[in-house]
């Protein structure tokens, strides 16, 4: 179903009849755990939703603050055992907010613009305020700025989650070869905050795919995946993404189309949904969402040449809720880290449980945010592992702050990085 902006319409009633309250989804929620209200449990949003529906509500006050308190993680999607599609409802329930609030300000709709429009499809601005920001980094402002007691939540929150920054970027003006036996041609989606912030893991995802045998193109029209503007209500803005993608990576005849990324995957795979409705794309959508696959799921099934130095360290994995909850890939990763030589894997007691980053949440929701990614930070904590493994931008970003506030030696990296370094053994 393509998410709708009416609350009223009969499919969103539908989705909201599955639920029958019996709350199995409750112990699986991160803002239920940490805000202990019924209001900030799926059970309870659905019950406001429903409320919107009959029109006993309005979208302002209640509604829209504990809808925007929801992470969308959809933990409460994989305990349900009614089968409730919530990321749908979620969907629904934030664009009737876009839509129709009468709380977000003029300021909050023009940064919204700016980084939505002007930014995020837009890899050479984001890589211009990379670059900006590596010298903010350089100069030492950062470490004062931080110590600034007047900074506002989401700006200090900002602050905290800017990564160790590069100057330099992957060139994608050309192909790259297979490394070896050719073994087929995929198209690597490189995304944009990723590109521009954390360039190391494109650069490792690129370098392990042609250690596999694969020649790997970047289609140069791609753009943002549309995640961002989807979690927000900014539906419109995201079909046009899409189109746009679909545009790029469309009928090449590659054998993959490839993301490294958990919550542009997710978004990435709701495409044929979203464009249900658009006779253009609809078919063209399905085809698009039938050649994508995380990094994962590919390495999973064509690891032609795994890795065989060894690398002697300890390593938890922190799932992305996009990836697990939003697209099931759970084992995937964590066979590709058991077949790293040396590699102690320790499980999570809790890896169900989001780390709280959920796209811009940890920085419009940044004190519960932290709440959150204090309980994801004790479970790492009492793994002891050296090595903090994600596959998320967001997660990525929020996990370094996270080890840097609970003071722990360790590294966080995506797992290609960490392929790609026992490869480097290797040689
Ligand atoms: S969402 Fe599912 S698990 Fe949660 S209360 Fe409704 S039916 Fe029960
Ligand atoms: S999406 Fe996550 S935060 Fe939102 S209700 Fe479901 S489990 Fe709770």
């Amino acid at each position: 179903m393509e998410p709708t902006t009416s609350l009223a319409s009969p499919e969103f009633r539908n989705l909201l009849d599955q639920c029958v309250h019996c709350g199995l989804c409750l112990p699986a929620c991160p803002t239920y755990a940490v805000l202990q209200t019924e209001m900030d449990s799926p059970r309870g949003r659905i019950q406001l939703m429903h409320a919107a529906a009959d029109g006993r509500i309005d979208t302002n006050g209640a509604f829209a603050e504990h809808i925007e308190l929801c992470l969308g993680c959809r933990a409460c999607e994989t305990a349900c055992p009614s089968g409730v599609q919530y990321g749908l409802l979620f969907e629904t329930a934030r664009a009737a907010i876009a839509e129709e609030s009468t709380t977000i300000t003029p300021l909050e709709r023009g940064v919204r613009w700016l980084a939505l429009r002007q930014m995020l499809p837009h890899r050479d601005r984001l890589r211009f305020v990379a670059r900006l920001m590596r010298v903010y980094q350089a100069t030492g402002l950062s470490k004062f700025v931080r110590h600034l007691s007047f900074l506002p939540p989401s700006l200090r929150a900002m602050e905290n989650l800017l990564p160790p920054l590069s100057l330099r970027f992957p060139n994608y003006s050309k192909p790259a070869p297979a490394i070896g036996k050719k073994r087929g041609t995929v198209a690597f989606l490189y995304g944009c905050v990723q590109d521009a912030f954390l360039t190391d893991v494109n650069t490792s995802t690129v370098r392990v795919l042609q250690r596999n045998g694969y020649e790997v193109h970047f289609p140069q029209l791609q753009t943002c995946c549309g995640a961002a503007a989807l979690h927000i209500g900014e539906g419109q803005l995201a079909r046009d993404l899409a189109r746009q993608n679909i545009d790029a990576f469309g009928d090449r005849g590659y054998d993959a189309i490839i993301n490294n990324a958990g919550g542009c995957g997710a978004t990435l795979k709701e495409y044929a949904h979203l464009l249900a409705d658009d006779p253009a794309y609809a078919e063209r959508a399905k085809q698009f969402v039938a050649k994508l696959q995380d990094i994962n799921e590919f390495l999973a099934d064509h690891l032609h040449t795994p890795p065989t130095g060894s690398l002697n360290v300890r390593v938890t994995y922190v799932d992305s809720c996009h990836l697990r909850h939003g697209q099931k890939v759970v084992r995937q990763p964590r066979q590709l880290l058991k077949s790293i030589p040396g590699l102690t894997f320790v499980e999570l007691q809790k890896p169900d449980m989001c780390c709280g980053s959920a796209g811009v949440y940890n920085i419009m929701q940044s004190e519960t945010a932290e709440q959150v990614l204090d309980a994801k930070m004790a479970d790492v904590a009492g793994t002891g592992a050296t090595i903090v493994v994600t596959t998320n931008t967001g997660c990525h970003m929020q996990l370094i702050h996270g080890v840097q506030k609970k003071g722990l030696k360790a590294e966080v990296v995506h797992l290609v990085e960490l392929l790609d370094r026992a490869y480097q053994i290797s040689e």
